[in-house]
């Protein structure tokens, strides 16, 4: 099997089990984007079974990411995936909660993918391993369309607090002076904020 097929493979199979991996447009947008910036060190927050991990590194053979992923099965899995096509010396796998993750190192671009309601606190963490001049990229920021409706119109009261902490991250961004964030219809919605 190619390298593309094994990867392919490990997409149907998280997408048959459900596993919540980036879409197409998205991750198509993170391969353009590392190959038009040069992107070197990735952090990424959220590795699941490791698909966005992989895809990223094969976007050019200058990257390397180190991912995060808190929960076990998915952890071991991406393990696997990861030895299954051979980027087990680019990717450095962490099973760990990432909130309890200390790093220095420093990264070109960081990609924020786990717990939608903790977006804050991810950035707030890792912003101090982003070089200037880097990007943090967050996914899911349309949440399936939910950010856009009234919250009144929200039925639950979980959603409803998930939808307001979305909210609520994008006026955080849109504050930020420190950085100059884009907010894209990409995929669930992509926040691109740049150091400045
Ligand atoms: N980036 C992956 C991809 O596209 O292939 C998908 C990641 S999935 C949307 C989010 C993952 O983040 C889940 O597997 C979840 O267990 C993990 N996660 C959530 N909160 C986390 C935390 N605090 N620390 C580490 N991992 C976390």
């Amino acid at each position: 099997m190619t390298k593309e097929e094994i990867v392919e493979q490990i997409k149907e199979n998280a997408l048959n089990q459900q596993i919540p991996i980036m879409s197409d447009e998205g991750i198509q947008y993170l391969i353009q984007y590392i190959q038009e910036h040069s992107v070197h060190r990735i952090l990424e927050v959220g590795a699941a079974v490791g698909y966005s991990a992989i895809m990223m590194c094969l976007a050019s053979e200058d990257v390397v990411v180190t991912t995060i992923e808190r929960d076990e099965v998915r952890y071991l899995e991406a393990l696997k995936n990861i030895k299954k096509v051979g980027l087990e010396d680019r990717i450095q796998l962490l099973y760990h909660d990432a909130f309890d993750v200390s790093l220095e190192d420093e990264y070109d671009l960081i990609f924020i993918d786990a717990a939608k309601a903790q977006n804050q606190r991810f950035f707030e963490k890792f912003e101090k391993n982003l070089v200037s001049g880097g990007t943090i990229i967050t996914d899911n920021m349309n949440f399936h369309g939910l950010v856009d409706q009234n919250l009144d119109e929200i039925q639950s009261k979980n959603l409803r607090q998930m939808v307001r902490k979305i909210k609520n991250y994008i006026t955080f961004l849109e504050d930020n002076s420190r950085y100059q964030t884009h907010f894209l219809k990409l995929g669930d919605g992509l926040a691109v904020s740049i150091k400045v």
